[in-house]
């Protein structure tokens, strides 16, 4: 499959990319609960929008589950990465679960950012995705107080005669969330906005970085899961940059899960391939689309880094050392 292409090839890492602070977090939460609570230890949704990091923790003990109903009395559960609404906590605590909650810090802020809008009698405008976890979050944070808008048009269908205020999901494009946020304080010029910005450092730096290597490439590659937000949103930014060394069009863009979905008919004439990966995927992964890459021929690899991360979060104290 990989042997009909021909030439050289360059390869544009795009960093920062793969992991974040939160995820990495996430996931030692739920390895740090295996090892001190044993198997199974249960977690409400994926704990990170990335099959393989679910299928790694499948196979060490963790069970992954829907609803928590599905998780029987008493036992160990943690929370994903994306946030719960308080009903989710409030049901834990009638059926007795031991929680750990590996909501990432960024996400829980926007939670107390809701709060806050909602006490004071705002309408809270969510800016964000229909069905994803996060928003269902935060909504869930300010019962019949919050809207969500996903795009300008939504804005003019916001009731005119409520105090509003605004927040975003942690994930979306930064581009688009300005546009729609913009919007809102058009329609409502004393609309109030989150304190910083909702939109996390992780999303923002993989998307300054992204169209650093869109602008050279004929192709970028993304790697991440399907239902993952911020790499859909990297594939999206990708899309609309411009495509200097190929002509000045936008470049082909594809998610790929791993290196088994990279089409060979997707890398015919393109001497610049740009590779980057959503904030859930692993290095690793990366590293395995690289080697398939140079399984085609001679193969340079550059990296273009837009800035340094040095984030950390604590973790929870039921599994702190
Ligand atoms: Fe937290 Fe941002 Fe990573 Fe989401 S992408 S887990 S909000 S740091």
């Amino acid at each position: 499959r990989w042997a009909a292409a021909v030439g050289p090839r360059r390869v544009l890492l795009a960093s920062p990319r793969s992991f974040c602070a939160g995820v990495e977090r996430a996931i030692e939460i739920v390895e740090r609960a295996l090892d001190r609570f044993g198997a199974p230890v249960y977690v409400r949704k994926q704990i990170v929008h990335n099959i393989h990091v679910v299928r790694d923790l499948e196979l060490r003990g963790a069970v992954f589950v829907d609803d928590l109903a599905q998780v029987p009395q008493g036992a160990v559960t943690v929370f994903s990465a994306h946030g719960v609404a308080p009903a989710v906590r409030e049901e834990a605590a009638r059926r007795g679960l031991r929680v750990v909650d590996a909501t990432c810090p960024l996400v829980a802020k926007v939670h107390a950012e809701a709060r806050r809008f909602a006490a004071r009698g705002d309408l809270v405008v969510l800016i964000g995705h229909a069905g994803h976890e996060e928003v269902e979050g935060v909504l869930g944070e300010v019962p019949g107080a919050g809207v969500l808008v996903e795009d300008e048009a939504g804005v003019e269908g916001l009731p005119p005669d409520r105090g509003v205020a605004y927040l975003t999901q942690t994930t979306l494009a930064a581009d688009e969330a300005g546009r729609v946020a913009a919007a809102v304080r058009r329609r409502f010029p004393d609309a109030e906005g989150p304190r910083g910005d909702d939109i996390c450092y992780a999303t923002t730096n993989r998307q300054r970085a992204v169209r650093a290597v869109a602008a050279e490439a004929g192709l970028v590659l993304v790697v991440g899961s399907a239902n993952s937000s911020n790499a859909l949103r990297l594939a999206e930014v990708a899309g609309r940059s411009g495509d200097a060394s190929q002509g000045g069009g936008a470049p082909l863009v594809r998610l790929v899960d791993g290196p088994g979905d990279v089409a060979l008919d997707w890398l015919r004439g393109v001497r610049t391939v740009g590779l980057t990966a959503g904030a859930s995927t692993p290095g690793s992964l990366v590293d395995a689309v690289v080697a398939a890459l140079g399984g085609l021929g001679p193969l340079e690899v550059e990296e273009r880094r837009v800035t340094e991360e040095n984030v950390e979060f604590t973790l929870p104290k039921e599994v702190r050392p």
